[in-house]
C-alpha cells in the first residue's frame, strides 16, 4: 500500500484537493491498487494549531513519504511574522524539488486560446532570481537605502545540467523537441551559462531536435504558435511566467497540472495559487489539482515500477478528458458545473 501525504493549504485547496482525492480512490479501487493518505497540517489551518503554516511534526513526516500532494497556500494573506520563505519554499529546498514540470495541453471540448498547445515547461526550481530560495542564509533580496531594492539572481552549472537532463529525458518520451529559453543577449553571463549548459546537455541527446529562444520572443511564439513546442526548458523566473501563459492558452489557470520533484520524490501541486477571490463558493476547477496528481503517480509508479500505480494516473487522465469532452465544465471554462459537480462528474467516468 502505497503512502501518500496530504498538505491541503488555503483558498481553493480545500475544494480542490479532496476533489483530486476523490478521483483518486475511485481510479484506485478500480484498478484494485491501495493508498493510505495521511493528512499533514499545513498553511493557515497550521498557523491556527501550530503557531506555523508548516509544522515540524509535518517535515518529520514528509520525511519518510516518497510522494504527496501540496494544496495552494495563501501565504500572502498570513500575518506579517510569517512573510519570509513561502511554505511551498521551505518544502522544495527542503527535499530539493530541483524540476517543476508543468504541462499545457488543450483538451477537446475545452474552449482554448491555442487549440494546438500541447507542451511541457521543464523550470529549474532552486535557484534564479526566486530570492526565497537561492541563498543558505539571509534573503537573495535586500535594500541598502529605502530608496534602493537589489536582487540577485543565481544560476549555476550543476542546477542547469540536472533540469536539462530531465527536459531532454522528457522529451524522448514525446515529441523528440527542446527549446532552450534564456535572455543571453542581455543576461549574458546569467542565462548564458543556463543556454550553454544546455546545450551541453543536449550533444548527449542526439535524437532530439534542439532549438532556443529569448524569453521575450517565446512569450509571443507560444501565443502564435503554442502547438509548434514540445519540451520547454527554462529557468525559475521565466519557467513561472511563461507556464501562466502557457495555462490559460490550453484554456485556463485552472487546467494547468504540476509536479515537483527530486530523483526520488514528488509532490503534486496545481500551477495556480489559492485563488482567495473564489474560494468557498465551489466555483474552483479542479482539473489541475486532479491532473498534477495523476502525474506524480505515473512519476512515482514508473520510478517503482508500480503498474497499478501508472494504470491510476492514466484513468483519471482519461476521466478528466472525458468528463471535458462532454461539456461539463467549472465557470472558468465556461460551464456551469460546481467544483462538487465537477468532480462527481469525473468520478463516474473513472
Ligand atoms: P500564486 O502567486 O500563489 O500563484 P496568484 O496571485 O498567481 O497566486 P492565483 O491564486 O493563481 O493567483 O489566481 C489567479 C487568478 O486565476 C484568480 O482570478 C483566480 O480566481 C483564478 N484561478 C486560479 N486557480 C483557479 C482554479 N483552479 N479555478 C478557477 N479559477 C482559478
Amino acid at each position: 500500500m502505497t503512502r501518500i501525504g496530504v498538505l491541503t493549504g488555503d483558498g481553493i485547496g480545500l475544494e480542490i484537493v479532496p476533489s483530486a482525492i476523490a478521483v483518486a480512490n475511485a481510479a484506485a479501487r478500480a484498478e484494485s491498487a491501495e493508498f493510505d493518505w495521511l493528512e499533514l497540517p499545513f498553511g493557515r489551518s497550521a498557523i491556527n494549531s501550530h503557531g506555523t503554516p508548516v509544522p515540524e511534526e509535518t517535515l518529520l513526516a514528509l520525511d519518510d513519504l516518497d510522494i504527496w500532494v501540496l494544496g495552494p497556500h495563501d501565504s500572502a494573506g498570513y500575518p506579517a511574522e510569517h512573510a519570509g520563505r513561502t511554505p511551498g519554499a521551505v518544502i522544495r529546498k527542503r527535499y530539493g524539488l530541483f524540476a517543476n514540470l508543468r504541462p499545457a495541453r488543450a483538451f477537446p471540448g475545452v474552449h482554448a486560446t491555442s487549440r494546438a498547445i500541447d507542451l511541457l515547461i521543464a523550470r529549474e526550481n532552486t535557484e534564479g532570481l526566486y530570492a526565497d530560495r537561492n541563498m543558505v542564509a539571509g534573503s537573495g533580496e535586500f535594500m541598502p537605502t529605502p530608496d534602493i531594492a537589489m536582487a540577485v539572481g543565481v544560476i549555476t552549472r550543476q542546477a542547469t545540467e540536472r533540469i536539462a537532463r530531465v527536459a531532454f529525458d522528457a522529451a524522448r518520451q514525446r515529441k523528440h523537441r527542446v527549446t532552450i529559453v534564456h535572455k543571453a543577449n542581455v543576461l549574458t553571463m546569467t542565462t548564458g551559462l543556463f543556454r550553454d549548459v544546455c546545450r551541453e546537455v543536449a550533444a548527449d541527446y542526439s535524437d532530439v531536435i534542439v532549438d532556443e529562444q529569448h524569453v521575450d520572443a517565446m512569450a509571443a511564439h507560444l501565443v502564435r504558435r503554442a502547438g509548434d513546442f514540445d519540451v520547454v526548458v527554462t529557468e525559475n523566473l521565466f519557467g513561472d511566467i511563461l507556464s501562466d501563459l502557457a495555462g490559460e492558452l490550453a484554456g485556463s489557470l485552472g487546467m494547468a497540472a504540476s509536479v515537483n520533484c527530486s530523483d526520488t520524490k514528488v509532490m503534486a501541486q496545481a500551477a495556480h495559487g489559492a485563488a482567495p477571490d473564489i474560494a468557498g463558493r465551489g466555483l474552483a476547477n479542479p482539473v489541475a489539482m486532479i491532473l498534477s496528481t495523476a502525474m506524480a503517480f505515473r512519476r512515482h509508479g514508473l520510478a517503482t515500477t508500480d503498474s497499478a500505480m501508472v494504470a491510476v494516473a492514466g484513468r483519471m487522465e482519461a476521466a478528466v478528458a472525458d468528463t471535458l469532452a462532454a461539456s461539463v465544465a467549472t465557470a472558468d471554462l465556461g460551464g456551469t458545473a460546481t467544483t462538487t459537480e465537477f468532480t462527481a462528474a469525473v468520478v463516474e467516468r473513472v
